[in-house]
């Protein structure tokens, strides 16, 4: 029986990868071989849902998670999720317990690592910082020393705040050291699965999407240097792999360019649909840190504050949330800005979801008249099973060109355009990508049919529980 190989790239999709495709060698390789498909990510297609999916084979109404940030309609309150919060078993789980060994290097939410001597882990972006803690079994935390390894190059807008040049350069040192890393441990230790996660790529096109689509040669040129190197790392895994029975190179979302922001909760606000508590000097000074946009100070100021996004965007959710009065409002966005995530009070009427769902569909743009958002999704659309009931009531889709904002309230239009530049330019979108070794078998694949297909391929039984399909013939 042959082994596993997944490597994941955050946030890669078609148009970025086509522009891109000159350059990586290795990836067009196996495109024009195996073709390039279409991967569905789940909603919201943020990371933290994506990877629960892919892990568990289940859809967030199954796991619990739907952002790194979940939201409690008992308390009101926020947290960080992790490893721990995935509800139900995972397909590593299943793996280990047939006797199989795993290795796993950044894979999203899997920190705190596993304690099965089955496995070998580095944790991901939710470890605080690099430090033993965040590996399993600790024997390994000298290969991280050794590869000055590093999660990630830090906060999300660095790469607006240090520049493209600079940023590139540090993305591949992270990467490149991570590969280091993964290749180490595929030859120390037995495997039958083994699963990296490039995780720069995300950030990258988070702050650089509006010069991959529309930037001069030059700038492409050192975006390219990136996308490059990212192939020359998965070439290098491929070989050290040697022979698999499945190789899947994938993303766990798509990705779009943000030409406008929307700021959903000032909407639901201004219809009455959220009260608003009195301002606080959190809040005040929160807004004054937003207005800090001139001279790229405020991603410069963040970068130094915050190695990490999570823990910023934990505290800018909780100043959001501290304005919001949920007992009184009859909608509102908690937590997430990939897409609206809306909650309904308590004492929300009936019949006020299909009207809510019928008016935000309607929005339009004022400077332009177009819709602002493709769809809104009902729950039971969207998720399935026993966590369902604690997930929002409606999830709303930008359309094309659109991105929800930071949630906080603010003043002003609703609607404004991106600064690029100076604040993220890139969104992420529905579509990923999926290139296999094989043929597949089923149709529009998603991120649920991932661990079904790795059981398959390692001909073990896939349990009742993954709603998934196994997509390659048998
Ligand atoms: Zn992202």
């Amino acid at each position: 029986m042959g082994r596993v190989l997944l490597l994941s790239l955050d946030g890669a999709c078609r148009e970025a990868l086509s522009l891109m495709l000159p350059r990586m060698p290795a990836l067009r390789k196996l495109i024009e071989k195996h073709g390039l498909h279409g991967l569905r990510s789940t909603v919201p297609p943020t990371t933290a849902p994506a990877w629960a999916s892919i892990q568990t084979g289940m859809n967030p109404g199954k796991h619990g998670i739907i952002d790194f940030l979940s939201y409690s309609r008992a308390d009101g309150r926020t947290s960080l999720v992790n490893s721990l919060a995935i509800r139900g078993r995972s397909m590593w789980e299943a793996i280990t317990a047939s006797g199989m060994r795993v290795i796993t290097v950044n894979v999203p939410l899997s920190y705190p690592p596993a304690r099965d001597r089955r496995r070998v882990t580095v944790g991901c972006m939710l470890s605080p910082k690099v430090s033993p803690d965040m590996v399993y079994p600790a024997e390994i935390y000298p290969v991280l020393r050794r590869n000055s390894y590093t999660i990630l190059p830090g906060f999300i807008g660095r790469g607006i705040a240090v520049g493209l040049e600079r940023f590139v350069d540090e993305c591949i040192r992270v990467e490149e050291s991570r590969f280091a890393v993964a290749e180490e441990l595929m030859e120390a230790y037995d495997w039958d699965v083994a699963a990296v996660h490039n995780q720069c790529l995300d950030a990258l096109q988070h702050c650089f999407y509006h010069l991959l689509l529309g930037g001069t040669e030059e700038e492409r040129e050192e975006l390219g240097r990136f996308y490059a190197a990212a192939d020359r790392l998965i070439e290098r895994l491929i070989r050290r792999a040697g022979r698999v029975s499945m190789l899947a190179v994938f993303s766990d979302h798509g990705f779009t360019l943000a030409e406008r922001y929307i700021n959903l909760n000032l909407w639901l606000k201004r219809r009455g649909y959220l009260k608003e508590k009195n301002s606080g000097l959190a809040y005040r000074l929160a807004l004054l840190l937003r207005r800090m946009d001139v001279l790229r100070l405020r991603n410069l100021l963040l970068s130094r504050l915050f190695r990490n996004s999570l823990p910023f965007v934990k505290l800018r959710t909780e100043l959001s949330l501290s304005r919001i009065d949920t007992h009184r409002s009859r909608a509102f966005i908690p937590v997430g800005a990939t897409f609206g995530c809306i909650y309904l009070g308590g004492g929300s009427e009936a019949g006020l979801r299909e009207r809510l769902k019928r008016e935000l569909e309607g929005i339009t743009d004022p400077a332009s008249g177009r819709r602002v958002i493709a769809r809104v999704y009902l729950r039971e659309e969207v998720y399935r099973g026993e966590h369902a009931p604690g997930l929002p009531e409606l999830v709303a889709e930008p359309a094309e060109g659109y991105a929800f904002g930071p949630q906080l309230l603010g003043e002003g239009r609703f609607i404004r355009a991106a600064r690029h530049g100076t604040e993220l330019s890139g969104a992420h979108a529905m579509q990923g990508v999926l290139v296999m070794n094989t043929k597949l078998i089923a149709s529009e694949p998603e991120l649920l049919d991932i661990a079904p297909s790795v059981l398959a391929a390692l001909n073990l039984q896939v349990p009742e529980w993954m709603e998934g399909r196994v997509l390659q013939a048998r």
